[in-house]
């Protein structure tokens, strides 16, 4: 996934699927603009705008603009029709976060917009509610660790049909290589953990979170996958 207009090229140049956008972190240094981020949308494998969204828990940017550019790519990419990867951080006390990017993404799901809260820290009640704009959740090496009671609590909440998983590498590497640099070979580990919390086999929750990640991802592009050709 891109955070902003360097790190968005490269993962075009390097990954077989990539995501283009400003992460909130790097909202007002990125230094372009987001409708320059449309020089991806006909790139072979550009799968989704993001990451993009609302860090209030870092607060590195203001937080206006951080809901700026956020609306921004969902007005860019309701109007394209791509899906979108959402940041969406904050304090465990306060709901302030979620409650922003649920107000930008009910607009952006009202007009048939898709997205996944990637590395999604809520709580029950808002998997409740995110559900209802047709939300998926993105499941990363957290759910693996001792503390995060939390999020094995959203998750008993989330259907297969609305699950992705994901290593957020380099960071969050599941238990026991928490701390150490992650990589996709760990994401066995986070899929065995959320088929112990779902109470299903391994493969039930592989087969879904990847079928999941193609209807997302990949489908909506109607067109064939990076390297494979196919008929124009
Ligand atoms: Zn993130």
């Amino acid at each position: 996934m891109g955070t902003s207009m360097e790190s968005s090229r490269f993962a075009d140049g390097v990954s077989r699927w990539f995501a283009a956008g400003i992460h909130p972190h790097e909202v007002g240094r990125d230094g372009g603009s987001v409708t320059d981020y449309a020089e991806f949308l006909g790139n072979p494998g550009f799968s989704a705008f993001g990451e993009v969204g609302l860090d209030y828990y870092y607060d590195y940017s203001d937080r206006k603009s951080q809901r700026a550019v956020f609306a921004a790519f969902a007005e860019l990419a309701s109007r394209e029709s791509v899906p979108l990867v959402v940041h969406c951080r904050c304090e465990d006390t306060s709901d302030s976060a979620f409650n922003d990017a649920f107000s930008i993404l009910a607009d952006f799901a009202s007009d048939g917009g898709e997205f996944v809260l990637h590395c999604f820290t809520g709580t029950p009640e808002w998997v409740d509610r995110f559900l209802e704009l047709g939300a998926l959740f993105g499941m990363a090496g957290i759910v693996t660790f001792p503390k995060a009671s939390n999020v094995r609590d959203a998750l008993r909440r989330i259907p297969l049909g609305h699950l992705l998983l994901e290593t957020d590498a380099p960071w969050l590497a599941p238990v026991p290589f928490r701390g150490k640099r992650n990589h996709s070979k760990h994401l066995p580990l986070i899929a065995a953990k959320v088929a112990e919390i779902k109470g299903v086999a391994v493969g039930v929750v592989e087969e879904a979170t990847t079928r999941n990640g193609f209807r997302l991802f990949v489908d909506w592009r109607g067109v064939p996958e990076r390297g494979k050709g196919g008929e124009s």
